[in-house]
């Protein structure tokens, strides 16, 4: 099981694509994507058992293309999306926007 890159087409292993998630947009309910190859910026939906990839349009997030990722799950926490494959997790934290000096906990 291998993900692709849209930019470059390159091959990940689930792991090495996962590690490289960032920045959980919970209120869009997307997480950023940094290729490690060729250093493309993308955006993407987790959800069960699939990837799915898109643009934004009015709004909403449109997808346009699933990358299928049998046993994929996902879970929503307060600041953070925990995306677990077979006995593995990632976490992708929420980027935090600071308000003054005061910490966010
Ligand atoms: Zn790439």
């Amino acid at each position: 099981m291998l993900i692709p890159c849209f930019a470059c087409e390159s091959r990940f292993h689930p792991d090495e694509y996962f590690r490289a998630c960032h920045d959980y947009h919970r209120g869009k309910d997307l997480v950023a994507w940094t290729c490690p190859r060729c250093g493309n910026q993308d955006e993407l939906r987790v959800l069960p058992g699939e990837l799915g990839f898109g643009y934004p349009r009015c709004g909403r997030f449109d997808i346009c293309d699933r990358v299928r990722v049998p046993g994929l799950r996902r879970q929503r926490q307060d600041l953070r999306l925990d995306i677990s494959l077979d006995k593995e997790i990632w976490r992708v934290s929420t980027r935090r926007r600071l308000v003054g000096a005061r910490r966010p906990y």
